[in-house]
């Protein structure tokens, strides 16, 4: 028997953060999914309880909400770590070329558009629209907007019924094998990125976007308080919110540039017109809803449809099992489905993964995608839900019936409490039999 392997770390915590934060831990190899929230977080929580850890293989940003994106761009800049990989959304191409090259005219153009969509509806008072409910008004018109643009079928293409497996079960005995995480290929990105760094090299300071959002703000916070005819709460809420997801993309770009990282594309929309997910690191980590493109597609959008979030466009990844390790999916704010009701699920395009999972809470245990947990118990057993982030209004009740044989919560927002590091770790043997180590607590939401 040989003991010359060091004990194999395997591990998923969700990090004690507001908002959603996920670092998992695969023998050498180690991956952040997702930020959080607050700027400035994210390092200081690493560094408090992972001392050891000074590189991170893979970051990868599921979606642009705040709650998810926003701790990113600070990480990026963090000079106690170092990072391989950025894995970002394919649909900023439609964002990044112009907010960095032209922050001021994307910012005007974003005011114009609410400017007319005020005039549009100028009958109707805002203040008696929820800010939920507007989000979905707006979120069905960009969603048509976006098909359009895109020429998406309506119908996604069903996947073929003999998937090809993530890795070839004979294969799963990868032991402390050294994955090729595609990090030392020469960086080969799209044209337009590589502009990007040219002009941000030759620019510097980035001193025109600030003053660009600012101004943007300031030109809603007078709306919202003129006299005559004042925007209502809820729009005005929603397009400060766009303006601070064009700060976090152009932040997330901008720290990724200065520091060279390789950033991969991966595109809900090149998904959706093909319905068979591609790219990521076979065996390792791979899309649900996406296809990793070298350039992916810009379309012709409104700013409105650039930027406004849409769940089902939120990334999703799969780390598939290994011999020590059980997979792990990473649902982001997915409802892993579209269509109707969200009812044709995109898990039909990934096969069956080999025994239980580990499943973050999709959504933050949100009741309004419910109809995730269908998928995902339809696809896989699961022995873990991880949930963070969210409001009072979650976990839902979906997510609180739902018998699973451990509910861990990094927080439980309907208890008050802060949120703590939780997760499962350990090393374990094929077939895997459960987490060994479990930190945090059992959802005690009511
Ligand atoms: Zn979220
Ligand atoms: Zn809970």
């Amino acid at each position: 028997m040989s003991l010359s392997h060091p004990p194999y770390r395997s591990s998923l915590h969700a990090l004690p953060i507001s908002g959603e934060s996920f670092l998992l831990c695969r023998g050498r190899y180690t991956v952040l999914v997702d930020g959080g929230y607050e700027r400035n977080k994210v390092g200081s929580v690493l560094r408090e309880h992972f001392p050891d850890l000074n590189h991170i293989d893979i970051v990868v940003c599921t979606h642009a909400d705040q709650d998810h994106a926003e701790g990113l761009p600070s990480l990026l800049q963090d000079r106690s770590f170092s990072f391989g990989q950025v894995w970002l959304p394919g649909r900023w191409v439609d964002v990044l070329p112009e907010l960095i090259r032209d922050p001021k005219g994307f910012m005007s153009g974003l005011v114009q558009e609410l400017d007319e969509l005020s005039d549009q509806y100028s009958d109707r008072d805002y203040d008696e629209v929820e800010e939920e409910d507007f989000a979905e008004i707006l979120s069905d018109r960009v969603r048509q907007e976006r098909a359009r643009a895109a020429d998406v079928p309506t119908e996604r293409p069903r996947p073929a019924d003999d998937l090809p497996s993530d890795v070839p079960r004979d294969q799963i005995d990868r032991g402390d094998e050294v994955v090729d995480l595609g990090a030392t290929e020469p960086l080969d990105e799209p044209s337009w990125f590589a502009d990007l760094r040219k002009h941000m090299r030759e620019r510097g300071s980035d001193e025109a976007a600030q003053k660009a959002f600012k101004s943007a703000r300031r030109s809603i916070h007078y709306r919202r308080n003129r006299a005559k005819r004042p925007l209502g709460a809820a729009v005005a809420a929603y397009w400060l919110g766009l303006i601070e997801t064009a700060k976090t993309i152009r932040g997330i770009a901008e720290a990724a540039i200065e520091r060279d990282l390789r950033i991969r594309w991966f595109d809900f929309v090149a998904y959706s017109k093909t319905g068979a997910p591609a790219g990521g690191v076979p065996g390792f980590l791979v899309p649900i809803n996406a296809v990793e493109q070298r350039e992916p597609e810009q379309l012709d959008l409104s700013y409105l449809a650039r930027l406004s979030p849409t769940n089902e466009a939120s990334l999703a990844f799969f780390a598939p099992a290994t011999r020590r390790t059980p997979g792990v999916l990473f649902c982001g704010d997915s409802p892993l489905g579209d269509g109707p009701e969200y009812r044709n699920s995109f898990l039909d395009s990934r096969p069956e993964p080999w025994g239980p999972i580990v499943a973050t809470a999709p959504h933050h245990g949100s009741e309004n995608n419910r109809i995730a947990y269908k998928h995902i118990f339809r696809w896989s057993e699961v022995d873990v839900l991880l949930r963070a982030g969210g409001t009072k209004l979650q976990p839902g009740r979906t997510f609180k019936r739902l018998r699973c044989s451990l509910k861990l919560c990094a927080k439980c927002p309907q208890r008050g409490m802060l949120p703590v590091l939780a997760g499962v770790e350990g090393t374990h043997g094929w077939p895997f039999r459960g987490p060994q180590f479990v930190r945090g607590l059992s959802c005690g939401c009511r």
